[in-house]
């Protein structure tokens, strides 16, 4: 197995720590708000890469935690936490709004066909592992104590900002003079935040630097190390998490251990529309629910996204979309009943593919050799189950979805904006005009699902 490792910037074959198991960490979502498919493309790519693991023999131990505090709305200890401002905007409390969007990025995980990682342990059920993380890079010698925390001093770390080849002289030139002038070097960041003086938040804890949360980058040190081990076989995350993040997770490793806690770095690249970046903070764009409603079977977006690799992101389109709902269909018109035996020479040319840095790109083009090769019927369908192991694209299962008319769709948005403004007597109107013409409108907690009456 080979990998792209971005400690080294190249490809590297893969040598796990411990013989045929792999232990992976992967940052999970910040559950103020829904995940969009942004988020989802990042969870795709790190569940191909867990199944290639399997498929290739491997014990799989993988993490995705999730964040529910500490991230603030700059990823550089700026601003306010971005759960407390879900909270305000919802007038929910904290522990509701993560409750809430936990749930629906289960729900995500499900509806693409994502295996469950094998933990998903949360940020604030860590706090005590996160002050006694601290507390070791404090006996070290690595932080230092301002008025609003306690921060990490990167200048204490010879290799500091080498993973992202970030220029530290560049840093303090462009530091904004506004910015907290307390800290000694403007790439420090807050390993514990106070809380504000006079001011109760809703999610805070004693320390033994007083009361407050702690920083957003040491929870990922300490949920990985702890479930995983002081040095675990691969780390990954959005290539935004390369600069702050990770280069942060890094310095803490050291500061707290003495060396780099993971031996390889991955980082997906982003899904783009009209060549923006999407990111939530930004307003976010579709959800797998949106597409949906829209009538795509998830199984399109996750086929969508096996045509792209990992490291090169996608742009985000609904012909692309489109596109792929013809492909993935003609795909699943190859199904037969009955089985027969795995074509070998096509296996082992897919073994080759996955084990490149997962080239999916390419094991679609092999996906389509097979389907339009001239094995027996059985022995193709046979063949495409055995990589549906990995490409996890749920091959025998037919697509139900019936598109549903854009009128309706239209109707359905009204009746949304009705809805979120409270107005249930045009909610209600909207209902029945929409049951008049065929179809069905249920309401769960997070979302609306459109069936038409049979
Ligand atoms: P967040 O919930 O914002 O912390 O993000 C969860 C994960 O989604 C992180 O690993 C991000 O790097 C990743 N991510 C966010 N936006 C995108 C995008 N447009 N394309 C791919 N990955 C993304
Ligand atoms: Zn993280």
């Amino acid at each position: 197995m080979k990998i792209y490792n971005t400690l080294t910037r190249q490809k590297e074959e893969f040598k796990p720590i411990k013989e045929n198991e792999v232990g992976i960490y992967s940052c999970g979502p910040t559950v103020y708000s829904s995940p969009h498919i942004g988020n989802m493309y990042a969870y795709v790519c790190w569940d191909v890469l867990a199944r290639t693991f399997k498929y290739l023999g491997f014990t799989v131990k993988n993490i995705v935690n999730i964040t529910d505090v500490g991230h603030l709305t700059s990823d550089a200890d700026e601003g306010e936490d971005k759960m407390e401002k879900g909270s305000r905007k919802e007038g929910m409390s904290v522990w509701e709004i993560a409750k809430k969007y936990e749930k629906e990025f289960l729900e995500n995980l499900a509806e693409l066909n994502i295996e469950l990682p094998g933990k998903m342990p949360k940020a604030t059920d860590h706090i005590q592992e996160q002050i006694d993380l601290i507390k070791k890079i404090e006996a070290n010698g690595f932080t230092y104590k301002i008025s609003d925390g306690i921060y990490f001093d990167t200048s204490k770390f010879a290799d500091y900002g080498k993973f992202a080849n970030l220029n530290l002289e560049k840093l303090k030139e462009g530091a904004r003079v506004e910015i907290n002038q307390e800290k000694k070097n403007p790439s420090d960041f807050a390993l514990w935040k106070f809380s504000p003086i006079n001011e109760k938040r809703q999610m805070e804890w004693e320390s033994p630097w007083g009361i407050g949360f702690p920083g957003w980058h040491i929870e990922c040190t300490a949920m990985s190390t702890k479930y995983l081990g002081e040095t675990f076989d691969i780390h990954t995350g959005g290539e935004d998490h390369i600069a702050v993040h990770h280069t942060n997770e890094i310095a803490q490793g050291y500061g707290a251990f003495g060396h780099n806690t993971a031996n390889y770095w991955m980082h997906n690249a982003f899904i783009t529309f009209g060549g923006t970046k999407i990111s939530k903070s930004s307003g976010g764009l579709y959800t797998v629910f949106d597409l949906k409603e829209m009538g795509f079977d998830p199984m399109v977006l996750r086929y969508m996204i096996l045509g792209s690799h990992y490291r090169k992101g996608l742009e985000f389109s609904i012909e692309n979309l489109e596109a792929a709902e013809t492909a993935l269909n003609k795909l699943k018109s190859y199904k037969v009943e009955s089985l027969s035996s795995i074509n070998q020479t096509f296996k082992q040319e897919f073994v080759e593919k996955i084990s490149n840095d997962l080239a999916m790109p390419e094991v679609l083009a092999l996906v389509w050799k097979v389907a339009k090769s001239d094995l027996n019927p059985e022995e193709k369908w046979t063949t495409l189950l055995d990589f549906d192991q990995v490409l996890g694209l749920n091959l025998d299962k037919e697509i139900t979805e019936e598109k549903i008319p854009e009128e309706i769709l239209k109707l359905v948005k009204e009746r949304k904006k009705a809805r979120d403004n409270k107005n249930w007597a045009e909610s209600d109107r909207l209902r029945e005009i929409i049951k008049n013409k065929g179809y069905l409108v249920e309401d769960s907690q997070n979302q609306c699902t459109i069936r038409p009456i049979t």
